[in-house]
């Protein structure tokens, strides 16, 4: 199907930060898969884990104890605020699967009312009907037919009607990325995470974060919320998990799971043998601290560089943004055009995102002179983007 607005770029193969199309063209991926091949391409540890597992089992179902699941969840509960684990494909299923899980909570409770779910502006949460509706982006709901029932959108700082929403005696959760990805690398300000976390609390209602692209540490931390110092009741990761093999969590706390008993959600191919090893694999390595320090690290020289280029390129930047290594530059060129200069005149691939924005969103093991090299790059796509805007 027609979906996709592809660049016209054949990728064949990569290794670490770097990418080679078919004719043997070498490029920086800044992109990373979408945040997404977080220890780089052809990470030796995750390719060893996928073949090692290849060769003994690739599925079995849920309906048996799978192995590698147990050993993944409970890491993840270890390092993280959550009790319970349920695997997935994606993100968007993650997110399905806490959207869910914060109803069925309700109903545990004697509150089957609760229904309301309210999402904020701006917000990206995939595409299908729970996922989408919750975000409400109407690029993303046009022509679906009927907006779900029981849907509602929150604008940031609108504190009135965050107040009222949590009050409602009919809400179920909020759904929150503390730091949007696609919606243009905004991150929701500490106090405003641990102002909700304190009106949730009085009033009975879920916090839901969708850290899919600003966990796995994305932002310098392992979960992006730990620099507010506080926690959610559910959260949907997936992106780096798997370091690009595809998977994705629902992490709760049992709580917050209560309602989630047999029969109550599945998947055929969730938590599969292949997806418990690399996700294994991946996860020891991005939640260690080298990692950690290296994105700060990083993360705190790409950030001044790009501050730089702002000030002598201020005919095509407009700000940067973002947090970690989730960063956002806002251009005064077109964002689609702008990345076609990047990939053609300075061989440097970076992602699209709302707001006109491009993501910078490297690996995080990516080295201090490979982000040196992304500069370069970047100030030469700034450099041939000066005369476009001229011209
Ligand atoms: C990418 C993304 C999703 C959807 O993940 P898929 O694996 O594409 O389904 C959900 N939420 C956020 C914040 C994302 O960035």
């Amino acid at each position: 199907m027609g979906v996709y607005n592809r660049a016209p770029l054949e990728v064949e193969r990569g290794q670490g930060v770097r990418l080679w199309s078919a004719d043997g063209t070498e490029y920086l991926d800044c992109v990373s898969g979408i945040s997404t091949n977080a220890l780089g391409h052809a990470n030796p540890k995750l390719v060893a884990a996928l073949k090692a597992q290849a060769d003994k089992l690739w599925h079995v179902s849920n309906i048996f104890k799978i192995p590698g699941q147990d050993a993944l969840a409970d890491d993840l509960c270890a390092k993280s605020f959550a009790d319970v684990v349920f695997f997935t494909n994606s993100g968007t299923e993650a997110v399905e699967c806490a959207l869910k899980t914060a109803r069925k909570f309700h109903v545990a409770n004697g509150q089957p009312e609760r229904i309301d779910i309210y999402g904020f502006d701006g917000s990206f949460h995939g595409r299908t009907y729970g996922a989408i509706n919750a975000a409400a982006n109407p690029s993303y709901t046009e022509g679906f037919g009927p907006k779900m029932e029981g849907f509602h959108q929150l604008k940031w700082g609108d504190h009135d009607a965050i107040k009222a929403a949590i009050a409602n005696p009919t809400t179920a959760a909020i759904i929150v990325e503390p730091v949007q990805g696609e919606g243009g690398c905004r991150a929701m300000p500490e106090q405003c995470l641990r102002g909700l976390r304190e009106l949730c609390d009085a009033h009975g209602v879920l916090i839901i974060f969708d850290e899919v692209q600003c966990g796995m540490g994305r932002t310098g931390k392992l979960w992006a919320h730990e620099w507010a110092g506080m926690a959610p009741d559910i959260m949907a990761i997936a992106k780096a998990l798997g370091g690009g093999f595809p998977i994705g969590a629902c992490l709760a706390t049992a709580e917050a799971a209560k309602g989630m008993t047999v029969g109550a959600h599945g998947s055929t191919f969730g938590g599969n043998p292949l997806a418990m090893a690399v996700g294994k694999a991946a996860f020891d390595e991005v939640s260690s601290d080298a990692i950690l320090n290296n994105v700060n690290e990083v993360a705190g020289y790409l950030k001044q560089q790009l501050h730089g280029l702002a000030e002598r390129f201020p005919d095509v930047i407009v700000e940067v943004r973002g947090k970690g290594l989730l960063l956002g530059v806002k251009l005064v060129p077109n964002n689609r055009e702008f990345m076609g200069w990047a990939r053609d005149e300075a061989k440097l691939l970076v992602a699209g995102g709302g707001d006109n924005l491009v993501r910078v969103l490297p690996p995080l093991n990516i080295t201090l002179e490979e982000a040196r090299e992304a500069v370069e790059k970047f100030e030469k796509a700034c450099e041939f983007a000066r005369t476009k805007v001229a011209g």
